[in-house]
């Protein structure tokens, strides 16, 4: 038996998941519980080397997102399998022994389906989805189908070390504007008071039916969206135990870099 210790910090909750039993192949954390290794302002910092590999991550999720080491692409989950959206467009299976330095997964249990009608910008879609939503106070997981005749996403170049700070790193980005094209949005609502911790408000990584291209989400035409949410009420987060994050400046000044690459 294997334990490792994380921080709850939502239910007040101490205690330890990422029990696994010898043959059980169970998910080993519950469903709707927002599971993520590291932080933003860790990442903000150029902590871009993470000790969580894969085949960890997928004891806590089957959906979510974030980025491989050496910040080398976006990450995005989506029914059990995880992909990298590389710095040139192309989305390939990640290996159960790569490594991220930050990424957030959940066992994705949709409670509610919301029905967007019409054409909308993103800008848009955030404000409809905030209207229908009961309480900001809550983490959401969402995974969001429809028409997008329009999608601007990016990714970002892989890194060597000594690894600049994430605002340097996301000048390299490169931007795909994707045109009338099928695929699914996935994505959290994080209340504001998680911000350093991880990116609060919405923030979504695309990935086309093909599972060909996709990425982070910055700007969009949707249309006639289908959005399934989950409310979430407990959070677990994993911090690194590697030099690189112990010795980060991870300092409360990176709220404003994190809106900057982030949105
Ligand atoms: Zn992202």
């Amino acid at each position: 038996m294997k334990l490792k210790p994380y921080i709850w910090i939502a239910g007040l909750t101490i205690t330890t998941v990422g029990v696994v039993l010898p043959g059980n192949s169970q998910p080993t954390t519950p469903a709707n519980t927002l599971f993520q290794t590291s932080t933003i302002s860790a990442l903000a910092a150029g902590v871009y080397d993470g000790d969580t590999n894969f085949q960890e991550l997928k004891k806590h999720g089957d959906f979510g997102l974030g980025t491989v080491n050496a910040l080398d692409g976006e990450m995005i989950g989506l029914d059990g399998k995880f992909y990298q959206i590389k710095s040139n467009g192309v989305a390939s299976l990640v290996s159960d022994q790569m490594k991220s330095p930050f990424a957030v997964v959940t066992f994705f249990k949709p409670q509610t389906t919301i029905r967007l009608p019409g054409q909308m910008t993103y800008q848009q879609m955030q404000q409809s989805l905030d209207q229908k939503i009961t309480t900001k106070n809550y983490p959401y997981a969402l995974r969001i189908q429809g028409n997008f005749p329009y999608l601007k996403v990016r990714s970002v170049p892989k890194q060597k070390p000594p690894y600049p700070p994430l605002v340097n790193a996301v000048k390299a980005q490169t931007i795909f504007e994707l045109k009338n094209v099928n695929g699914t949005l996935v994505g959290f609502r994080l209340p504001a008071y998680m911000a350093g911790v991880n990116v609060s408000g919405y923030h979504f990584h695309f990935i086309t039916k093909d599972k060909k291209t996709g990425g982070h989400l910055l700007d969009g035409q949707l249309q006639n969206l289908q959005v399934e949410i989950s409310k979430i009420s407990n959070v677990a987060i994993n911090l690194p135990k590697n030099p690189g994050f112990a010795q980060g400046d991870l300092g409360d000044g990176r709220a404003v870099e994190i809106n900057q690459v982030e949105r």
